[in-house]
């Protein structure tokens, strides 16, 4: 299984202040050191920013992820939807996203290699998605797919609602919920990996920089390792044959590659059943205030 993280610096960034962003970057980066995981990472460029200028604080927190051994992709700039805008502008965002990240690798002598669509949508429409596609080709990069996906950051809003309130002990109840829901997701695309490929395929999870995982993510690599689980650097997992599937899905959702493969199959409906639910009192405490 190989690691992904999406929106770097922190999905709250636009709420959280600098030095409290420092705070949970150090203890997200203490639990992937203790769980020894590669962790690939996706940045929004335009959570660099306060007050509309791009900060070198947190600029800084970038360049600890690299020193940690992190890979950082390009996420874009705004997170914008490319089923939502034009490709053109869906252009523009990740020309903006590649910044930083250009900047912090041309430090080190090297460039960034990924880009992970924001909320996983790729384009409404063969033309549009060809459009990016090319643009990203002409970029370098190479497109990071997701198997498992899941709704981590719901739960990491409600984490985050209840620490605002110094609720301890519903941010245990909540990271409590957390870790047994991930396996779930997780045992949920085995199972529609199975079905497709009639074997185990590398799996590729997505999760995202939040105060949650920065709280509870090496409990979650020490029970997918207890599940048999190894992690794999990003590289390793896409070089699975799975991985050159024909996606044709257009639909509006950003899903799973694992549902692109089967939907491009010609699967539907009860075919998608069973992806595991988000609990009520955590919908409830997450309302409606996520990125
Ligand atoms: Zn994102």
């Amino acid at each position: 299984m190989a690691v992904t993280m999406d929106d770097l610096p922190l999905n709250t960034a636009s709420r959280t202040g600098t030095a409290e962003l420092e705070r949970i970057t150090t203890r997200l980066l203490a639990q992937l050191r203790t769980a020894g995981v590669p962790v690939t990472a996706f940045v929004n460029e335009g959570k660099l920013a306060v007050k509309g200028r791009r900060d070198a604080e947190r600029v800084r927190q970038l360049k600890r992820c690299l020193d940690a051994g992190i890979e950082l992709g390009n996420h874009t700039f705004a997170h914008k939807s490319q089923n939502d805008v034009p490709a053109e502008e869906a252009k523009e965002d990740i020309r903006k996203g590649k910044r930083t990240i250009d900047e912090l690798y041309a430090e080190r002598g090297g460039r960034p290699r990924w880009f992970r669509h924001p909320y996983l949508q790729t384009g409404r429409d063969s033309a549009t998605r060809n459009a990016i596609n090319a643009y990203l080709d002409s970029l370098g990069y190479r497109i990071a797919p997701v198997t498992v996906d899941n709704s981590d950051w719901l739960f990491a809003a409600a984490y985050e609602n209840a620490a605002a309130e110094g609720d301890s002990a519903g941010m245990r109840t909540i990271a409590g919920a957390y870790v047994p829901y991930m396996l779930e997701c997780v045992r949920y695309y085995e199972r529609m990996a199975d079905t497709l490929f009639g074997r185990p395929v590398a799996q590729t999870l997505l999760m995202h920089a939040n105060r949650l995982n920065g709280d509870h993510a090496a409990e979650l690599f020490r029970r997918l390792r207890n599940e048999g689980y190894s992690f794999v650097t990003l590289d390793e997992a896409l070089r699975d044959p799975a991985y050159a599937s024909p996606d044709t899905f257009f639909g509006k959702g950003g899903i799973s590659w694992l549902h692109r493969w089967a939907w491009t199959r010609g699967h539907r409906g009860a075919f998608f059943a069973g992806e595991p639910d988000v609990p009520e009192f955590v919908k409830n405490r997450a309302g409606t205030k996520y990125d």
